[in-house]
């Protein structure tokens, strides 16, 4: 069997059981029995991400002749992230303004929400404190490493391995080629070995999302069904909103825009990124997921080293398209809860502050919320209403990650 359908396998069977232990009420069996599972493959997947960035990078860019293609890469890549970020929040706030699911929210749900989520919320809203606080450049600051093994000891810090990565690469190239060339293959060698620990790691993925999935339903509904619905039913129509947006943009915006440029068509496209999509979805977390979005880019989509080994993890990083889109969505929502008009130069202000918002979110779970709290906090609205969408957060979350991971794939291949 393709290994595309055996995760695929895995993601139905691992719904299913969570689905059937909340049923039976033994959901906390699966949390301590399964979900282990799941959490060892996502650990695992991490391991590898920073060697694989750092070698791939510099193995990548050693190949180079002139170190000029590199900032033309950068220049490009760049451009195109933040053109794709801003018509994902055009779009969103489109979608927002016309099906308006703040009309729809029970006006009567909003203390019990605002009560129900508010330690919830009050821990997301100290990490945007943190962001807040810091000055406009602090970015750019926090980019440079000042310890290499620091940097490399969390997974938080992948600018920085970028950074240090290209930094090493670029003096591989300057050096003699008498004294670089045994390093180069050292390189080019260790790339080859790390890119099969993934797929020896590939091939334990099917049980990790059939663990990943059974945990996540648990944790939803706990021991109760009705659980779920009772959850879901007053940000119904937001959701709905939310998933027609990032649909629009996996299926159309993505496959139109790679047709166009590349001439790969819809179902090429996707086989290649199946699997890197599967994974997003089961982990919600682009960082977790780099290491096989590299992999199906380079086997699947023949996406050159040099662009593949540097627009991916900066992707990963700095370019989330579903997460800005959500952010614009949820702000509009918000504000027509709250019985809020937003004029035209708010609508831009989210533009904006969402572009920077998404750039700003770390690649792991729950990340675009944090910084929702800043867009809500540039047109006026207080941190703590994060706790009125907290209850759909989560699943969420998964769509809008393989929103994230499918526009990195996209754009890597278009450079
Ligand atoms: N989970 C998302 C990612 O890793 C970030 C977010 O929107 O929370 O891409």
């Amino acid at each position: 069997m393709p290994l595309h359908n055996k995760i695929i396998s895995g993601l139905i069977f691992g719904l299913l059981l969570g689905i059937a232990s909340v049923f039976f009420g033994i959901g906390n069996y699966i949390t301590d029995w399964v979900m282990p599972f799941g959490t060892i493959f996502v650990k695992m997947l991490k391991l590898v991400a920073v060697p694989l960035i750092f070698v791939s990078l510099v193995s990548g860019i050693s190949n180079l002749r002139d170190t000029s293609k590199l900032s033309r890469i950068g220049g490009k890549t760049f451009g195109i992230y933040v053109l794709t970020t801003i018509s994902a929040i055009i779009l969103a706030l489109i979608l927002a303004n016309t099906l308006e699911p703040g009309e729809y929210f029970p006006e009567e749900k909003t203390a019990e929400l605002k009560e129900k989520y508010a330690s919830d919320a009050n821990m997301k809203i100290t990490s945007a404190k943190n962001v807040e606080d810091s000055g406009p450049l602090q970015m750019m600051i926090d980019v440079v490493p000042d310890n290499f093994f620091y940097s490399a000891s969390n997974n938080k810090n992948m600018l920085q391995i970028i950074f240090f990565s290209v930094l090493f690469g670029i003096a591989l190239v300057l050096s003699s080629k008498k004294k670089s060339d045994p390093i180069k293959k050292a390189f080019d060698g260790l790339n080859e070995i790390i890119i099969k620990i993934v797929e020896i790691i590939m091939e334990y993925a099917p049980i990790g999302v059939f663990a990943l999935l059974a945990g996540l339903i648990v944790d939803l509904a706990g021991d109760d069904p009705n659980n779920i619905i009772t959850t879901l039913k007053p940000l119904l129509y937001y959701a709905i909103t939310v998933l027609i947006g990032l649909s629009f943009m996996v299926l159309v915006f993505y496959p139109l825009i790679i047709y166009l440029v590349t001439g790969v068509n819809f179902k090429s496209f996707f086989k290649a990124i199946f699997p890197a999509q599967m994974l997003a979805f089961s982990t919600s977390s682009s960082a977790a997921t780099l290491p096989v979005t590299i992999d199906c880019c380079e086997k699947n989509l023949g996406v050159k080293k040099e662009v593949r080994s540097f627009v991916l993890p900066l992707g990963a990083t700095i370019n989330m398209d579903g997460t800005s889109m959500y952010q614009a969505i949820a702000a509009v929502f918000i504000a027509q809860v709250l019985g809020m008009d937003l004029d035209i130069s708010q609508q831009l202000t989210i533009v904006l502050t969402a572009t920077l918002a998404s750039i700003g979110s770390a690649a792991v779970p729950g990340a675009g919320m944090v910084m929702l709290v800043i867009v809500l906090g540039s047109i006026g609205i207080g941190a703590d209403k994060i706790a009125l969408i907290f209850a759909v957060d989560r699943l969420l979350d998964m769509i809008r990650t393989v929103v994230n991971v499918t526009g990195d794939s996209a754009i890597a291949k278009i450079i």
